[in-house]
């Protein structure tokens, strides 16, 4: 691990002390459901779709013999609700197949089922498995970049760079931490950089809001994710 690294992790472990996956789940099943439903869609959003989801179809056995057109219905305000109820449904049905009714806890087997890649298989992993895992999503792979962890748009590279600075233990914490350091303080279009704890250590710092009360006003909070 860098020292730049380290210190920049040791201040989000600070600033995010209490590291928690902000989707609502039951099972390793309904947290796969979950982060398909989570693409393109705020995590509040699919914690108001999902209890109703899952009460009809919680289960891999339920969703594998459910209507498509139904689950449609239930989880159309999350966008994209046609391709994302046949990656629900097809998953099931594969899981039922050919993994005896449980979802698998490898990488390698999740990344086969419909709809499910790299970054969904690493939330799964990290917070239904406890095998650590980095979920490069949009937050991570830019706040990677402004901390000059990583100079690659592809997720997959980024994903092996930053695991050479950070230890393997740290990973789902870290992928947690940047996620939400992206969606509060650094921003894709004006980070709050007169806000950031991370003002003294990160090379990027400057680029966005400077004023710290203009900065403040950006900052969001855990109640504009509920
Ligand atoms: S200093 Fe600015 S660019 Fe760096 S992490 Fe903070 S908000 Fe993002």
């Amino acid at each position: 691990m860098s020292t730049e690294a380290r210190a920049i992790y040791r201040v989000l472990t600070k600033t995010y002390p209490d590291v928690r996956c902000e989707l609502d789940f039951e099972s390793p099943f309904q947290l796969l459901c979950a982060t398909v439903l989570s693409a393109q869609c705020t995590d509040k959003r699919v914690n108001m779709v999902t209890p109703k989801l899952f009460k009809k179809y919680g289960t891999v056995k339920k969703m594998a013999s459910a209507d498509v057109a139904v689950i449609e219905d239930l989880i159309h305000s999350t966008g994209f609700f046609r391709g994302k109820a046949r990656s629900l449904k097809g998953s099931a049905v594969k899981i039922m197949n050919e993994y005896g009714g449980e979802v698998p806890g490898e990488l390698i087997e999740l990344v086969k089922l419909p709809g499910v890649g790299r970054k969904t298989a690493n939330v799964v992993l990290g917070h239904a498995f406890d095998i650590p895992g980095i979920t490069v999503d949009t937050h991570f792979g830019r706040l990677s970049r402004r901390f000059g962890w990583s100079e690659s748009m592809d997720p997959v590279k980024v994903e092996h760079e930053v695991g050479k600075l950070i230890p393997r233990k740290e990973w789902t914490n870290l992928s947690q931490r940047m996620i939400w350091h992206g969606r509060r303080i650094c921003h894709s279009r004006k980070p709050a950089c007169g806000a950031c704890p991370l003002a003294k250590l990160c090379p990027s710092f400057g680029i966005g809001e400077m004023d710290k009360v203009k900065a403040m006003v950006l900052v969001k909070t855990d109640a504009d994710f509920r």
